[in-house]
C-alpha cells in the first residue's frame, strides 16, 4: 500500500523525536511491502521564523493532500513574546480546523513495565488504568469570541463558550461508537449544574444514548471527574466532553499513568484523514541533547496505522516492539526510576534503534 504523510518535526525536542518515529515506520514498511511517501511541513516555530506565519496557506494545503498528518510539537520560549495571533499554537488550532477534526483520543493506559512510574498508590495502579478520552476539538472556549476592552477605566475580558447541538451530537456518536468497541461504558463529563452549553451537553448525550442500547451512559461533573481520576480510575473505560473541560482532564489522566512522553493521541474527523502526534509539547529543556523519550510519537505513528492506514497487524508490531524493549530494559530518563535498578538508560535514537530491532 502507498500512503502520503505530511510530517512536521516541529520545533524543541520535535524534530529528535518524529526522526524516529519515521525509521519506524520505515522498517514496517519493509516488512510489510508498503511504500511511506513523506513531505515536510512547517508549523510553529519554525514556520514564523521562515514565513512570519505559524501556519501558512499552503503548509495547511499539503496536509489536506494528505493521507494523515504526523505532528511533533511546536512552540518555545523563543516565540513567547510574538502577537497572539502568529503564536506557534495558533498554527495548531489552525490544522486542526482545516484537518476538520473534531475530535481527539487519548489513552490513558498503564504500561506493565512502568506501573512503579505512576505517581498513584500501588493498590489503586493495580486494579487496572485502561480508558480513553474523546475530546470535542473545534468548538467550545477555545474558538469562541475573545475580546479584552475597557470598562469604567479597568481592563475586562470575555471569552465565549459556545456548542450547538449538532457540534455536540458528532463528537457524542464518536464517544458511543469508541465505547461500543471497548467495555462499553461511557461517561460524559460537564458543567451543568452550572452552565447553560453543559445543560445541553447532557440532554443532547441521553438523546443520543437511545440509538447505542448497548453503551451505558453515565454523567458527571468535570470537578468530580477530576478526583476520580486520580481515587478511582479503574471505573473508566470511555469519557467523552467538551474542549477545555478535555484539555485539562487528559493532561491529569496522563500523568497517572507515568510520564507524558509515552502517550500518543489522535485527532479525527469524518474521513481517515487524521492528525497524530503525542501529547506532549516540545520540551526546549531537552531539546538538542538526544534525551527525550521518542515512544509517544512512535505509538502515534501506530495509532496512524491502525486509525487512518487500516494496517491493524503493523499497528500491533509497533506496540509490541516497544513493550519488547521496555521488557528488555531500556528507558529513557524520563521513565528511569532511580536507583539500582538493571534497566539500561538511553538516549533518544538508541531508543529508536532498539524498537526497530524488535520489529523483526
Ligand atoms: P512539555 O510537554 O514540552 O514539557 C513538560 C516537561 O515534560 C518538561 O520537563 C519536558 O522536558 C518533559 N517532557 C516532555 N516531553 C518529553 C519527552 N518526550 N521525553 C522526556 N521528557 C519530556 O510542556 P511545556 O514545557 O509546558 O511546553 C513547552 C512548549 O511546548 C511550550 O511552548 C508549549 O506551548 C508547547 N506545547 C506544544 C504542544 C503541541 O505542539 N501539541 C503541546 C503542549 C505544549
Amino acid at each position: 500500500m502507498e500512503k502520503k504523510i505530511a510530517v512536521i518535526r516541529g520545533d524543541g525536542i520535535g524534530p529528535e523525536i518524529v526522526g524516529q518515529a519515521l525509521k519506524v515506520l520505515d522498517a514496517v514498511a519493509v516488512k510489510y511491502g508498503h511504500r511511506f511517501i513523506y513531505e515536510d511541513v512547517l508549523m510553529g516555530g519554525a514556520a514564523i521564523d521562515a514565513y512570519g506565519d505559524p501556519l501558512p496557506p499552503e503548509m495547511l494545503s499539503k496536509c489536506r493532500r494528505s493521507d494523515s498528518v504526523l505532528l511533533g510539537a511546536v512552540g518555545g520560549p523563543k516565540w513567547n513574546d510574538v502577537p497572539g495571533d502568529k503564536r506557534p499554537e495558533k498554527g495548531l488550532l489552525r490544522l486542526r480546523a482545516g484537518l476538520e477534526v473534531f475530535s481527539n483520543n487519548r489513552p490513558a493506559k498503564i504500561w506493565k513495565q512502568l506501573a512503579n512510574a505512576s505517581p498513584l498508590k500501588p493498590a489503586i495502579v493495580e486494579k487496572g488504568i485502561d480508558f480513553i478520552i474523546v475530546r470535542e476539538l473545534t468548538g467550545g472556549i477555545y474558538f469562541g469570541e475573545h475580546k479584552t476592552e475597557s470598562v469604567n477605566g479597568e481592563q475586562v475580558s470575555t471569552d465565549i463558550l459556545k456548542y450547538s447541538e449538532s457540534e455536540i451530537a458528532r463528537i457524542g456518536r464518536i464517544g458511543f461508537e469508541t465505547a461500543a468497541k471497548r467495555r462499553k461504558k461511557l461517561c460524559s463529563v460537564e458543567k451543568s449544574n452550572v452552565l447553560d452549553s453543559s445543560r445541553l451537553w447532557k440532554k443532547v448525550m441521553h438523546k443520543l444514548a437511545e440509538e447505542y442500547p448497548e453503551v451505558e451512559l453515565s454523567d458527571m461533573l468535570v470537578d468530580n471527574c477530576a478526583m476520580q481520576i486520580v481515587k478511582d480510575p479503574s471505573q473508566f473505560d470511555v469519557i467523552v466532553t467538551e474542549n477545555m473541560f478535555g484539555d485539562i482532564l487528559s493532561d491529569e489522566a496522563s500523568m497517572i499513568t507515568g510520564s507524558i512522553g509515552m502517550i500518543p493521541s489522535s485527532s479525527l474527523g469524518s474521513g481517515t484523514c487524521g492528525l497524530y502526534e503525542p501529547i506532549h509539547g516540545s520540551a526546549p529543556d531537552i531539546a538538542g541533547q538526544d534525551i527525550a523519550n521518542p515512544i509517544g510519537t512512535i505509538l502515534a505513528a501506530a495509532m496512524m496505522l491502525r486509525f487512518s492506514f487500516d494496517m491493524p497487524k503493523e499497528a500491533d508490531d509497533i506496540e509490541n516492539a516497544v513493550s519488547k524493549t521496555l521488557d528488555l530494559g531500556f528507558r529513557t530518563g524520563d521513565i528511569m526510576p532511580k536507583g539500582e535498578n538493571g534497566l539500561t538508560l538511553c538516549g533518544c535514537s538508541k531508543m529508536g534503534e532498539e524498537i526497530i530491532k524488535n520489529i523483526g
